[in-house]
């Protein structure tokens, strides 16, 4: 008979991502989850998409699944970040930070779909994630509010400098 470590079909942890992602999010969030499934409820990824559910999410992290969770198709970049999933969790395991903290991730390894690219560029060369243009501030006038004027891009620069290291003189 197969002893258990024999057998391909064993989930084994990855400890190696699990440890990546905790140092992402702070207090190592996910061990919380106790799959009670209350962030699923008010989920509007989960009720636009069959694919999308943040316990199955958060059940992979547990398990240390990270190949299933990051890669160039990933599910995640469903979630629109609208912390539902965060005022529901009674374990304030804040599944959105962690889903943030896996996109990071991705981000890291340059893996993110075209729309993600297409934003990122836009705000390294305006400060903005959506281009400033005449029709905003048409819009803005009409609803009494002043015109938006562009970003100072010397601040947005300094964004993309190296952290200096904690403590350096
Ligand atoms: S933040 Fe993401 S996972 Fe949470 S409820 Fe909204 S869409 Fe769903
Ligand atoms: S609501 Fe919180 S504890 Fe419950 S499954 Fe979702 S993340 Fe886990």
């Amino acid at each position: 008979m197969p002893s258990e470590k024999d057998n391909d079909d064993v989930v084994r942890v990855d400890f190696a991502f699990r440890r990546e992602l905790a140092e992402k999010v702070e207090g190592n969030l996910a061990s919380f989850c106790y799959q009670c499934g209350a962030c699923v409820g008010d989920c509007p990824a989960t009720t636009y998409s069959s694919e999308f559910n943040p316990r199955e999410i958060m059940l992979k992290v547990l398990y240390g699944l990270g190949d299933e969770l990051i890669g160039g198709d990933s599910i995640l970049w469903q979630c629109v970040n609208c912390y539902n999933c965060h005022e529901r969790c009674p374990q304030e395991v804040k599944p959105v930070e962690v889903i943030i903290s896996l996109k990071n991730m991705m981000a890291d390894r340059g893996i993110y779909p075209p729309a993600v690219k297409k934003i990122i560029h836009t705000f390294e060369t305006t400060g903005r994630t959506v281009p400033l243009s005449d029709a905003i501030n048409r819009k803005r006038e009409k609803l009494g509010l002043p015109p938006l004027e562009p970003v100072p891009m010397d601040e947005i620069e300094k964004l993309f400098e190296p952290l200096e290291e904690e403590g350096e003189e």
